[in-house]
């Protein structure tokens, strides 16, 4: 049986190049010898060793898109998705998780909107792997309507005097520092702003760790924030814009959301596929029946079609051009198709899949989390009815 998906992936499409190729390769053999031997044992546990930023950072992964003055790699939207395709070899999506919302959730906005000095003491020791960072957007009182968001920063003199409270917020236990969105301005979308608000700040602190049914090793945090005093100077782009610049970066967050659910149907489906031939039921594989063998066969047809839309994104975005759609359209797609890819490869087997043991039952409730985070397939829809004028 051959790869399923990669090999076809090199021949059909041109944006990928032999670095692009070889990017691929050497994160999968650096996640295969670092996280994948551990992933069941650092579910157990709920965490994972944080010198693996580090590891990460030395092989270059936070910085691939990122200005090389500050330690990036000033590489393309291909070599994201190299990079994604490779990091679903880790069988372990709390690690990816945790790995994506530094590499393309938070750094590419301080990236793109930092001064010199933001990008000196934040970005460049970020991409170093010395500090890790979180985004904090979503509150108790609602994560998909952004503009409702009611945790206020105050100016007071040159400082910006933050209060209130955010939730869900992955890397939030770890974090050296937050780019967290605060109204300073009128309520709704206008009056929000982006700053940087470092973790040792006074009255800032974590709540709890949030108990998750699936990225079991990544965290997700409640945060409060009590009368914590910043430096203007921590303001991330113009005062007041911060809505608009969230909305812009979601569009890299959907993609590489949208990357990862492809990249992991295609380990997923690997991993069925093989054990579907080793097992045996009823004097032959039970791959081979034909209900399985047609299942197989319906969704590489779909995860085929998810390649197309999420490698058109990756296209579009990549020469800097308008894809709402594009990228809306695959964030949905590949996040509803893997919950059924998930589902029947776990089915297939049998009581091991229902096991903590075996990644397919991991890979069950880690996918989970894709119809949900990075915005939710309703607000997809609604986005793409709002794009289509329905
Ligand atoms: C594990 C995890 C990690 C996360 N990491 C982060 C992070 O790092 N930073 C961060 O800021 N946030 C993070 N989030 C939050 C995530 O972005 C939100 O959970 C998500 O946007 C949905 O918001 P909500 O949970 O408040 O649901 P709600 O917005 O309350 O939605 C509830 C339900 O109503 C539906 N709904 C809402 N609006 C509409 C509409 N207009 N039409 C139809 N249906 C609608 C939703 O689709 C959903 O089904 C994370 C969440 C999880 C679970």
């Amino acid at each position: 049986m051959s790869q399923v998906g990669v090999e076809e992936r090199k021949a059909s499409f041109p944006g990928f190049t032999e670095e692009h190729d070889m990017i691929r390769e050497t994160v999968k053999r650096f996640v295969r010898a670092e996280i994948t031997p551990h992933a069941a044992e650092w579910d157990e546990a709920g965490e994972f060793p944080r010198e693996l930023f580090k590891k990460g950072a030395d092989l270059g992964l936070f910085g691939i898109r990122l200005d090389p003055d500050w330690g990036g790699s000033g590489l393309d939207w291909w070599a994201t998705t190299a990079y994604i395709e490779g990091m679903s070899w880790s069988e372990s999506g709390g690690v990816n998780t945790a790995f994506m919302v530094q590499s393309d959730i938070t750094l590419p906005v301080l990236d793109e909107l930092g001064t010199r000095e933001q990008k000196q003491e934040f970005l460049k020791p970020a991409i170093a792997g010395d500090l890790v960072a979180a985004l904090g957007i979503s509150e108790p009182g609602g994560g998909s309507d952004v503009a409702a968001m009611k945790t206020r920063a105050r100016m007071d003199g040159d400082d910006l005097v933050i209060s209130g409270q955010k939730l869900w917020i992955t890397n939030g236990v770890c974090a050296d520092f937050v780019i967290l969105a605060v109204r300073t301005g009128e309520e709704g979308h206008k009056g929000i702003s982006l700053v940087l608000l470092p973790a040792k700040t006074k009255g800032f602190s974590v709540g709890k760790k949030l108990k998750k049914i699936g990225n079991l090793c990544s965290d997700t945090a409640e945060l409060f924030f009590d009368e914590c005093r910043i430096p203007r100077r921590y303001v991330l782009g113009e005062l007041n814009r911060g809505f608009y610049y969230i909305m812009q970066n979601f569009q890299g967050e959907r993609l590489a959301a949208a990357i990862g659910a492809l990249a992991g149907m295609d380990r997923v489906i690997q991993h069925a596929l093989e054990y579907g031939l080793e097992r045996s039921a009823f004097g032959k594989p039970v791959r081979q029946f034909q209900v399985w063998r047609h299942r197989f066969a319906e969704h590489l047809t779909n995860i085929e079609a998810g390649r197309w839309l999420v490698y058109r994104a990756v296209d579009l975005l990549n020469r800097g051009q308008r894809c709402v759609r594009e990228v809306t359209m695959a964030k949905l797609y590949c996040s509803e198709l893997c919950q059924k890819v998930a589902y029947d490869c776990m089915q297939i087997f049998g009581g091991f899949g229902y096991t903590t043991e075996y990644p397919a039952g991991r890979s069950w409730r880690d996918v989970r989390l894709h119809t949900i985070g990075a915005g939710t397939s309703e607000v997809m829809k609604e986005i793409l009815a709002k794009e289509y004028k329905i």
